[in-house]
């Protein structure tokens, strides 16, 4: 038997393992449904040991396991109770085939991280990156947006607009599916040295979903990708990026994931990505159109003043910044020039991040 197409437009495999999910098929399995959210199998139709959304040597290296993390709506859950459906056969491949390959790097320290991507290896970082953006967002299918019990039980997830996850995972599945990959299914992806100024923490993760932008800080360094971008998140953020000067702080890292976000948006033109199968020579391709030249379309600073809250959360409260007053602080943010990374020469500032002296209120 050969590989064949289903009705919804999904492509198995000759042993009916699905090579290429369908927008429909992954909405209502993965996304809605409870399937394995990398084969697709039916809860109960083969063993799962569901994965952390955050890998298992993670929670190790960064002693998270009795953490908690904090969601949007406030709730707090333990890491080691962070999990998405994942079968077994799924979650040894990944350890396999994905965090044994990643850890083996993080752990060799920042520029080793830095020596992988630079050497060609992004692709890697890439899909493990894209693993954990899926997962955290499919988790939110669990969590209320109210917590109060007396308000309606809808989900954080509920909010989501599914397919915009779609070729995330059609590209996260390239390790089972033998996929073939144009380079411009990619996005971006940063790596800066990052040290602990202002958070004691070596672990952080935030995201922008709208923006498909996301960090992630592993002790001295810190990721920072944008995943359906074609890489113009980067191309457009470059002229800041070049002016960093130094490890970023805490804060700093948050403003460089705004910047790729705010890029993203900004895009003149969205590049489009779709799957092609060759059913007579069983191959797969995932591709990408875009337009022949990088522009960027009429800048909206009031949109970045809206990134950069959602970014630095409360932090907002405790920012310092040199000669400047509380409401001029708010004025820039709102106005979108705000910035931890630059002075007003334009140089990187090294100390970006200094604690309010005790029992003086933020404002
Ligand atoms: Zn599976």
């Amino acid at each position: 038997m050969a590989w064949s197409k289903t009705p919804d437009g999904s492509f198995l495999d000759s042993t009916g393992k699905v090579l290429f999910f369908s927008k429909d098929r992954f909405v209502n399995d993965i996304c809605l449904g409870h399937c394995c959210f990398i084969c697709g199998a039916q809860p109960g139709s083969k063993p799962f040991n569901d994965e952390h959304v955050i890998p298992d040597w993670v929670l190790r290296k960064f002693n998270l396991f009795d953490r908690t993390l904090t969601l949007p709506n406030g709730t707090t859950i333990k890491y080691s109770r962070y999990k998405v459906p994942c079968c077994e056969e799924c979650n040894s491949l990944m350890g396999l085939q994905i965090e044994q390959r990643i850890s083996a790097v993080v752990n060799s320290g920042p520029q080793a991280v830095r020596d992988h991507i630079a050497n060609g290896n992004s692709l890697e970082f890439f899909v493990w990156l894209g693993l954990i953006f899926l997962k955290t967002h499919l988790k939110d299918r669990d969590f209320r947006i109210e917590r109060d019990r007396r308000q309606p039980d809808d989900k954080i997830g509920d909010l989501y607009d599914w397919e915009t996850l779609h070729h995330i995972h059609c590209i996260v599945r390239c390790f089972v599916n033998g996929a073939h990959l144009d380079k411009d299914v990619f996005g971006s992806l940063g790596a800066f040295a990052a040290k602990s100024e202002g958070s004691l923490d070596e672990f952080d993760y935030a995201d922008l979903f709208a923006a498909q932008t996301m960090l992630l800080r592993l002790g001295d360094v810190v990721l920072i990708t944008t995943f359906n971008d074609a890489g113009g998140a980067l191309q457009g953020a470059m002229p800041r990026l070049e002016r960093i000067g130094g490890a970023l702080s805490e804060i700093q890292t948050r403003e460089v994931m705004v910047d790729f976000a705010f890029m993203n948006l900004s895009l003149k033109e969205r590049p489009r990505f779709h799957t092609e199968c060759d059913l007579l020579n069983e191959t797969l391709t995932e591709r990408a159109v875009l337009s022949d030249q990088f522009e960027l379309g009429d800048l909206d600073y009031a949109m970045r003043g809206a990134l950069l809250r959602q970014a630095l959360g409360d932090r907002i409260d405790h920012l310092q910044a040199a000669g400047k007053s509380a409401q001029e602080v708010e004025k820039a943010i709102d106005d979108g020039l705000f910035t931890v990374l630059f002075n007003d020469d334009g140089k990187f500032i090294e100390r970006s991040f200094i604690p309010l002296p005790p029992n003086v209120p933020a404002s």
